[in-house]
């Protein structure tokens, strides 16, 4: 073939139309659909819809170098600005794709910045180079006589290739942090678009060249906005975890996982660059080994392979949290390994989740055979739960109510109690509230164990009632969940009357913790059912943020005072003064009140002396038996 072509064959056997439409069909497509869709999140969405705007751009220019040159005579000085300008836009769109996955890889600033050196100085050389080589004629420059010197493969697209060849090393350097199907899927479409490229220089046309460029922003835009990848933290999305940890297990694996929880870490990773920053440098320099995975919105996972090695562990454990302590966030750091007594990956996260709860900011913990046997007694307990809630029986035997005397001043009798629950289940024996509420309410299943509870003690009122027994009242506890149920109030009346007592034995205690939400929605259903006679308690009166306004809204006949306030007054003149003018103050808007909590002699002295009614400690009897308080009543 010539190496001299005229202007119109040149371009003819470089350009097709065809190729740069299709760029111009896609780039509107994925424009239209960014927007419909909002797909594209936090990380690097700017620069997504900066280089699809370019490849855009590039494809007009192409089109309008066709039909320019086609046409007949054109000038020199815009032959070489269109072509300036398509190059422009095209080397433009590889450099800030290899930036874009800098960003979205979230490769620390250090490296970020070698990068962009790296690919800014070789583009100037390859522009330099491209200058060099026309003006020596041995690339693309126009012959006076408008014929063109037709050699393809400038260095312009060398550049192009080096640029793919940077992203496929800085995401190989990521090191396993990223899923291998992140990793593959960023690295194949590079390779095929290099390939691309390489065949279309073989054969010597550019036809494909900006579909090329454009190839690997669609897979960019595919591989981290939908699915596995989380682009805010730069991790894999938990599912990724799972699935990982269950093929593990389910072929015998070994794996080990450190969690790292950071207080607010979404709200630092949207607000705060300079967090951003180390966050970045933190996940390149620390976690390289392992698989990194988002968990809920406050901490990542790394999944290794193998067994832990412990000391090795805390060694790690302490930089991290050396370079947590320096980000100034709180942080909480849990390891665990496997283990044969759980199976699933699901209850890995469980179990994380349940030791990351109790944990102190700041601490680190190994999970231990103490943690993986306290984990399973939760669970075999929490299928008691589901098995007692979804059985729906009143009478269940696993539920027991326990009662605790109080002791009414006035009368100076036990004449009332408060119904406290017991699990007794088969493997485990006695349960107490403590470890069985949490998950209760967790896990919804509290409302069927508060109506036996009730149930059970509406039955022990009857029959001590029909034995000649003074019972004046009985307390149940209500969690909030049962009274934001839709039938509380029939429940609760149908329970009573199939008990065939009146409703003035029974009292339901609500603790003080109640939200403005939580009052409007309860409101009217504790008013019903008072009007029916149910007397209302306050319970737990100075452990959490009391609203006066909202405890008057509601009608409490019995304030009962914690047991550390009981704890707390005895401690100086100052703090007695206050509980006692609590006391005082509810005493003159009558309401009754009780004193939780008394251990001793002392207790109850002081106690008298800040203006209680009724008394309830262990001084006078641990919780007992229901059908035991027959002792205390008669
Ligand atoms: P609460 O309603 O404040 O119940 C009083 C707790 O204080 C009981 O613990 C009781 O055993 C304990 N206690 C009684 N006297 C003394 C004392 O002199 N000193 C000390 N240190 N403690 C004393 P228990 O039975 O373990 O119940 C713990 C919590 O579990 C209860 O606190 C209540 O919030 C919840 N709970 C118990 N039964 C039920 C129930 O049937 N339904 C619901 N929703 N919650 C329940
Ligand atoms: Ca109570
Ligand atoms: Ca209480």
């Amino acid at each position: 073939m010539d190496r001299f072509l005229s202007l119109s064959d040149y371009i003819v056997t470089q350009i097709s139309p065809i190729g740069e439409v299709i760029v111009l069909t896609i780039s509107l497509l994925i424009f239209v659909l960014i927007y419909l869709t909002r797909i594209i999140r936090e990380a690097g969405a700017v620069l997504v819809r900066r280089m699809v705007m370019m490849c855009f751009f590039a494809s007009i220019v192409r089109l309008v170098e066709y039909v320019v040159m086609t046409g007949g005579t054109v000038s020199r000085a815009l032959v070489y600005t269109l072509r300036c300008g398509y190059y422009g836009l095209v080397l433009s769109v590889v450099f800030l794709f290899a930036a874009y996955i800098q960003s979205v890889l979230n490769r620390g600033k250090k490296e970020r910045k070698r990068v962009l050196y790296i690919s800014g100085i070789t583009g100037l050389i390859a522009i330099a180079f491209d200058i060099i080589l026309s003006i020596s004629g041995a690339n693309f420059y126009l012959l006076s006589d408008g014929r063109v010197n037709s050699v393809t493969g400038n260095p312009l697209i060398v550049y192009i290739l080096f640029m793919y060849i940077v992203v496929v090393v800085s995401v190989i350097r990521t090191g396993r942090r990223v899923s291998n199907r992140v990793r593959g899927g960023i690295i194949s479409s590079a390779i095929l678009s290099s390939a691309l490229i390489f065949v279309q220089n073989m054969f010597n046309n550019q036809y494909w060249l900006t579909f090329a460029v454009l190839l690997p922003i669609i897979s960019g835009i595919f591989i981290f906005n939908t699915g596995s990848y989380d682009s805010l933290s730069s991790t894999m999305v938990p599912e990724i975890l799972i699935s990982e940890l269950d093929k593990a297990l389910k072929n015998g694996k070994k794996k080990h996982m450190m969690l790292i929880d950071v207080r607010d870490l979404e709200d630092h990773l949207k607000n705060d660059p300079e967090f951003i920053d180390s966050y970045r440098g933190f996940l390149n320099d620390i976690v390289s080994q392992g698989l990194v995975c988002r968990m809920w919105n406050t901490g990542i996972v790394i999944l290794y392979d193998g067994p832990m090695d412990a000391e090795k562990m805390e060694v790690e454990e302490e930089v991290i949290c050396r370079r947590l302590d320096g980000l100034k966030v709180g942080y909480k750091i849990l390891c665990v390994e496997t283990d044969e007594r759980v199976t699933k990956a699901a209850e890995y996260i469980d179990l994380l989740a349940g030791i990351r709860k109790k944990m102190p900011s700041g601490s680190c913990k190994i999970v231990g055979n103490k943690d993986f046997e306290l984990f399973s007694t939760n669970r075999y307990i929490l299928s008691e739960l589901i098995d007692i809630y979804s059985k729906r029986d009143l009478d269940d035997e696993r539920v027991l109510a326990f009662c605790q005397p109080v002791l009414n001043l006035k009368t100076g009798k036990y004449d009332t109690a408060e119904a406290l629950m017991r699990l007794s289940l088969e493997k485990t024996g006695m349960v107490y509230p403590d470890q069985f509420i949490p998950l209760a309410e967790e896990y919804q299943t509290i409302h069927v164990m508060t109506l036996i509870i009730l149930n059970k003690t509406c039955a022990f009122i009857r029959k001590a009632l029909s034995e000649g027994h003074d019972i004046k009242r009985i307390s149940v506890n209500f969690s909030m969940l049962d009274l934001k149920e839709e039938s509380f109030c029939k429940e609760v009346l149908d329970i009573i009357e199939k008990n065939n007592i009146s409703p003035e034995k029974i009292a339901i205690e609500v603790t003080e913790s109640l939200t403005s939400s939580d009052l409007e929605e309860i409101k009217p259903k504790v008013i019903m059912l008072h009007e029916r006679g149910i007397t209302f308690y306050l319970d737990d009166f100075g452990t959490g943020y009391s609203n006066f306004d909202r405890i008057m809204e509601l009608p409490f006949q019995i304030i009962k005072f914690d047991r550390s306030l009981v704890i707390q007054s005895a401690k100086n003149d100052e703090s007695r003064y206050m509980v006692g003018s609590f006391a005082k103050m509810f005493r003159h808007l009558d309401y009754n009140i009780l004193f939780e909590g008394v251990e001793n002699e002392e207790d109850e002295k002081n106690c008298r002396e800040m203006d209680a009614q009724y008394l309830q400690g262990y001084k006078y009897s641990k919780p007992i038996p229901i059908y035991d308080l027959e002792r205390f009543v008669s």
